[in-house]
């Protein structure tokens, strides 16, 4: 059991700030997020888009911003339960809330802080009728460890960013014993540099590039043993592999957050604006994931209101204290 101050749910930019102001009031934040790395949006749909609205930065680039907001969070030595969906929260006592994962990581806090944006990021999958069975088993949509690749062949599906990024890394290391990428057309919707290097390391033998093609069938006994290739010219192929990675991206979807009691207004979930707090005392939502009357889904309207939820946190977990405003210039930041 992971026991903390506050369980934040959801390592998007308003999460990773919030640490922050947790913990200039000296509370401790663990964060989960159902993807591999922080960053929320930032860093799965645009870090390398300048932002122009962040006080201060006249521009900066999403993955730079999440850099920052880490290094920031950094002195308040945040823990991170990362891949892992937030997919229930028991309230057993009073103080207690228990969030648990799809993987089954228990967390426990007295304060619990929603910050899931548009919910949980799920994979587009390939209409494959028997996918299902063999996910875990030699099917994945994420790569959260290269290194469990190690010696394996490997086919990837995809043609954007991912697949060739992906692709690039696993054959330039000489992680994958074999590695294939599946397109369906014969161009790709990548970076043309990266889509160079896909292209070289073909004509160098270190990437198999299979265009115009499909993966339309996966075989194997309890685990991925081959996969059926429908190719536009020579037809079905079967081809020997240990793992079939489909990365054609993620949608998001409100998903477990639906089921938590909470009052849920247009995919989001309504709070009290004087503190961001949910109908359920000691829950609280804050950034995308929330609504109220003239609600903006910008970044910098999030890091107020985890500023906002914080406060009305410390007198929650410490009725008996008061809490004073100190400035940072006055104070400065004293981490854990
Ligand atoms: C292309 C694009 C450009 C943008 N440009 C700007 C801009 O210029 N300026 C600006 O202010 N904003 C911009 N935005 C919006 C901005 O990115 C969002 O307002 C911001 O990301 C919201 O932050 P967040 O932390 O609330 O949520 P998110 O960034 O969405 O992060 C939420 C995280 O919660 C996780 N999560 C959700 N549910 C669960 C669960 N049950 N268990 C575990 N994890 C969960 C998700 O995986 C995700 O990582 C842009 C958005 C896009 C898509």
């Amino acid at each position: 059991m992971i026991k903390t101050d506050i369980i934040i749910i959801g390592a998007g930019p308003v999460g990773l700030f919030t640490i922050f102001e947790a913990g200039l009031l000296k509370l401790r934040c663990h964060l989960i997020d159902s993807l591999p790395q922080a960053g929320g949006q930032c860093s799965e749909i645009y870090p390398k888009k300048p932002i122009y609205d962040i006080p201060g930065f006249p521009s900066i680039l999403a993955g730079e911003l999440i850099d920052n907001l880490m290094e920031q969070a950094a002195p308040f030595k945040p823990g991170f339960t990362l891949g892992e969906a937030a997919t229930t929260i028991d309230k057993v006592s009073e103080n207690e809330f228990i969030v648990t994962t799809d993987k089954g990581t228990k967390h426990s806090a007295p304060i619990v802080m929603i910050a899931g944006g548009l919910g949980v990021f799920e994979p587009r999958k390939p209409p494959i009728e028997n996918l299902t069975n063999y996910e875990d088993k030699g099917v994945e949509y994420i790569i959260k460890d290269p290194n469990f690749y190690r010696g394996k062949r490997c086919v990837i599906a995809g043609g954007g960013d991912s697949a060739l990024d992906w692709a690039i890394f696993l054959a330039k290391n000489n992680i994958a014993s074999e590695i294939s990428l599946v397109h369906r057309r014969s161009s790709f919707r990548g970076h043309l540099d990266s889509v160079q290097q896909v292209m070289d390391l073909a004509d160098e033998g270190k990437v198999n590039l299979i265009t115009e093609a499909e993966v339309v069938g996966i075989g194997g006994d309890g685990k991925v043993e081959n996969i059926v290739i429908k190719h536009k010219t020579e037809g079905e192929i079967t081809k020997e592999t240990d793992h079939f990675i489909p990365l054609f991206g993620l949608k998001p979807s409100l998903g477990p957050i639906a089921d938590w009691g909470l009052n849920i207004e247009k995919n989001a979930i309504q709070v009290d604006t004087t503190d961001y707090s949910t109908n359920i005392p000691g829950i609280y939502a804050i950034g995308d994931v929330n609504t109220y009357e003239n609600k903006l889904k910008l970044i910098l309207c999030g890091f107020h209101e985890g500023t906002l939820a914080v406060q009305s946190a410390f007198s929650r977990i410490h009725p008996e204290k008061k809490n004073v405003l100190k400035y940072t210039t006055v104070n400065g930041v004293t981490g854990f």
